[in-house]
Parts: C-alpha cells; sequence; structure tokens
C-alpha cells in the first residue's frame, strides 16, 4: 500500500507572514503521527493545507497519492476526516444527527442520508461508547463528550486518515485517556492514519507505550526541527530548545512521562 499522506517542502504564508516553510514528512497507512510544538508553530496551519483549506505556496502534498488541490472539496472528505478543536455549536440537532453529518461526504447535493447512513451512525457512537448520548440535543453536552460526538462523526465518515486539533485539549483525566485509547486502537485494530497536533509530547509517549506505530514532528516557527520515533527524539535537551523549558523525562512500567520543572 502506498503512503497515505506525502509532504514534500511544503510552504505556506498569510500575507506576509510564512507559517510553514519547507515542511516535508509521510504517513504510512495505520500511522499515528504526533505533530507537535510551541503555540504558534504552525500545526493548524499543516492541518487546513491537508484538507485543502489553504493552498500551499509551494511543495507538494499528496493524500492517497494525489496532489490534495487537485481534489473536490467533497472528495477530500472521502479521503480525510477533521476532529477540529473549536466547534461552535450553531445547529439545533441532536447528537446522532450530528454524527451522521460525517456522511455528508457521500450524499449527492440536497441527499438525505439512508438506513445505512444511519446504522454507521450508530456503529460509531458505539464504538467511541456515546451511543447514551445519541438523542440528546447537540448543543446541550459537555466539552468533553463533544470531542468524543466529534471522533464519532469522524468515523462515520470511513476515511483512511483522521486529522485531530489538539482533541484533548478541554478533557478530564478519564476523557483524554479514553480518547488516546481509541486512538491507539484505531490505528492498531482499524489501520487508520491518525494526524494528530498537540502540545503534549506525553501522548506521543504514550502510543508509544501502547503498541502503536508511531512517530513524532516537532515544529518550530513553521519548520521541521525534528522527527522521528517519539523516544527517540523527544529528549530533555530538545524539549529545553523548543519549549524554552526545563524538564525530566522519567520512566515507570515502560512508559515516559514528562516532568516539567521551570521555564527558562
Ligand atoms: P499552532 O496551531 O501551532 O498554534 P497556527 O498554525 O495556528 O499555529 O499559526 C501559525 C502562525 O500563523 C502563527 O504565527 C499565527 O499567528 C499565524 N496565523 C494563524 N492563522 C492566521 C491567520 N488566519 N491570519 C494570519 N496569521 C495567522
Ligand atoms: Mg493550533
Amino acid at each position: 500500500m502506498g503512503m497515505i499522506l506525502s509532504v514534500k517542502d511544503l510552504s505556506f504564508s498569510y500575507g506576509a507572514r510564512k507559517a510553514l516553510d519547507r515542511v516535508s514528512f509521510e504517513m504510512n497507512p495505520g500511522e499515528i503521527l504526533c505533530v507537535m510544538g510551541p503555540n504558534g508553530s504552525g500545526k493548524s496551519t499543516l492541518i487546513d493545507c491537508v484538507l485543502g483549506i489553504h493552498k500551499p505556496d509551494s511543495g507538494t502534498l499528496l493524500l492517497d497519492g494525489k496532489e490534495v488541490q487537485a481534489y473536490k472539496r467533497q472528495e477530500i472528505a472521502r479521503h480525510a476526516a477533521y476532529v477540529p478543536q473549536n466547534h461552535s455549536v450553531t445547529f439545533p440537532y441532536t447528537v446522532r444527527e450530528a454524527v451522521m453529518m460525517g456522511r455528508t461526504a457521500y450524499l449527492p447535493a440536497f441527499g438525505a442520508p439512508g438506513a445505512k447512513d444511519e446504522q454507521l451512525a450508530e456503529e460509531a457512537m458505539d464504538r467511541v461508547g456515546i451511543s447514551q448520548l445519541a438523542d440528546r440535543p447537540y448543543g446541550s453536552i459537555s466539552g468533553g463528550e463533544l470531542r468524543l460526538v466529534l471522533l464519532a462523526r469522524a468515523l462515520c465518515q470511513q476515511t483512511p486518515l483522521i486529522l485531530m486539533d489538539e482533541p484533548t485539549a478541554h478533557l478530564d483525566y478519564r476523557n483524554e485517556l479514553k480518547f488516546l485509547e481509541l486512538v491507539s486502537s484505531l490505528s492498531k485494530e482499524d489501520g487508520i492514519s491518525i494526524l494528530i497536533a498537540t502540545h503534549a509530547p506525553d501522548q506521543a509517549f504514550f502510543f508509544e507505550s501502547t503498541g502503536c506505530n508511531v512517530s513524532a514532528l516537532f515544529l518550530q516557527k513553521g519548520v521541521v526541527a525534528s522527527k522521528g520515533r517519539p523516544g527517540e527524539i523527544i529528549t530533555e535537551s530538545c524539549l529545553e530548545g523548543i519549549y524554552g523549558i526545563r524538564a525530566k523525562i522519567l520512566e515507570s512500567d515502560g512508559e515516559k512521562t514528562i516532568l516539567l520543572q521551570k521555564s527558562l
């Protein structure tokens, strides 16, 4: 099987401000890529380029072997799903209907979802563990539940790649762990590729310790500062260089974790 995502020398600017500078990386089927870096380093911009929302200034971006800009919008949605960072709830739908939105990628214009779409939505909610929320108004659920609903919507879209923008930012410990366990099993058991933007390198260690095929990539001011296996590239000196902090990397029960000590 070919690469699900192949990015080469990708550059993008907002006007005169360069946000991505010759970014290159590849993702295999079933691989998790943790894109890390401080606020403003270009993580969300990179996701927007993969989704075809931003047109790169230069470089190539192949999604399932084809240049992203050559896809129609609805076609992209059959190859890549998106779990956004912020999602304002502006429509009066139930959770089930919101999850079924993932099927829009497959419906003709103005087409209504059918029995198969409904079944896929039920399966996605079951997989994520939110079936009990199905009839709740989408606007009435908590931030943590919303994140799981957005993940179910992405699953319902049945894409080989899911892009997630800081998906655990507002989750409590248990919901964060549940979310990370789901990501781990989607990669290992379903062979879905997952690009996850995060500023928590601990998550890359979690995926590594749960036996995922996981890579890490650090962005710094739009440039790839390093990439490789989490255990190899996430070091105390790298955390100092990229985040300007002193931190210790500890190991317990075969899993590494980061102890934050001091901002420099
Ligand atoms: P991250 O997701 O890593 O926090 P972003 O991709 O959001 O970083 O931002 C990368 C850089 O691009 C930052 O300097 C940010 O200020 C700038 N930027 C992001 N969005 C816009 C925009 N819509 N217009 C102008 N500059 C932007
Ligand atoms: Mg961002």
